[in-house]
């Protein structure tokens, strides 16, 4: 999503009269107001999608479009399948036996559970960073050029290591220890070492399941800097439980809850609100989410 710039804030347009009645509390209102672009790329649209497990439904009737270079966070209580739909974004649910998706995953309008789509290029560009730190028990060096060597990357990829490793704010904590065991770093570094592993085979989407609820609040909000400055470059879509983490990274919410069948044994997840994340942390639509943001239910 396009901010105001500070220079549309503050300068009248040239064919505007510099003062006129009024113009400073408009522009103090402007100061909060977000401009659409008009037109906005879709990386990801979701139609009637469902999931089941082992043939029970998790999540159903879920529909939206998630856009480039945007920060989309997804929250809601436990259990309402946040997870479940972040990881049909990059077809993660097929390695869950039983899981089955129906309905429609578009990727840059291509459907991505064609059967002529291979997944394993599919998590090349769609890059998974989870809630633990999962580094690989091997060098700095080599956890980094593990997907570049796999895929055949070309390139030299001392470059390709050093890149990835800037690219997520590390170089400067590791250049003098790449060949030390990943697992010397602190918490914070190996979840920043994970989104470098995922930078390095150059991806345009990252998806973030709770990726700093292990993380003390340095290192959260380096992850957080980091996000944001990632999103200039590719898309990213973040699970987190933390509403001042979503109010502060993300462009656009999703609120989703479950849905208590009659016989209220079955629970099944659903969207309730996708909207700018201003307007769902301030002026929501649906009266669960407001309930939710100001934390009287969840
Ligand atoms: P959230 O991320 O919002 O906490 P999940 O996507 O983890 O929700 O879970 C949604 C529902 O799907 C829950 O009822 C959960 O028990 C079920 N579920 C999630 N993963 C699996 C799995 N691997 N096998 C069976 N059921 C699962």
């Amino acid at each position: 999503m396009e901010h105001v710039t500070e220079r549309e804030r503050r300068e009248p347009a040239a064919d505007e009269p510099s003062v006129r009645p009024g113009f400073a509390a408009e522009a103090r209102q402007l100061q909060s107001v977000r401009v659409e672009p008009a037109e906005r790329e879709a990386v990801f649209s979701l139609r009637d999608l469902a999931v089941l497990y082992s043939g029970s439904k998790a999540v159903e009737g879920v529909e939206f479009d998630l856009y480039r270079n945007e920060i989309t966070a997804f929250i809601g209580p436990s259990g309402c399948g946040k997870s479940t739909i972040l990881r049909c974004l990059n077809r993660m649910n097929d390695l869950i036996r039983g899981a089955e998706v129906r309905g429609e995953v578009r990727y840059h309008d291509e459907n991505l559970y064609h059967p002529k789509i291979d997944p394993v290029q599919v998590r090349k560009r769609i890059g998974m960073v989870f809630q633990k730190p999962n580094p690989f028990p091997k060098s700095i060096y080599d956890n980094i050029a593990f997907g570049p060597r796999v895929l055949g990357m070309k390139g030299q990829m001392d470059e390709i290591v050093a890149s990835a490793l800037r690219r997520a704010a590390l170089w400067d904590d590791v250049k003098d220890r790449l060949k030390q065991n990943a697992f010397g770093m602190s918490g914070g570094q190996q979840q920043r070492l994970c989104i470098a592993r995922a930078l390095a085979v150059e991806p345009d989407v990252i998806l973030m399941d709770e990726p700093c609820s292990a993380l003390d609040p340095i290192s959260t909000g380096r992850i957080e800097e980091l996000m944001l400055e990632l999103k200039e470059h590719l898309s990213i879509v973040v699970v987190t439980h933390n509403m001042q983490q979503a109010a502060r990274v993300s462009d656009r919410t999703a609120f989703f809850t479950v849905d208590l069948r009659a016989n209220e044994t079955q629970r099944i997840g659903k969207l309730v609100e996708y909207a700018p994340t201003d307007k769902i942390f301030t002026t929501p639509d649906d009266e669960r989410t407001e309930q939710y943001v100001t934390g009287k239910f969840g």
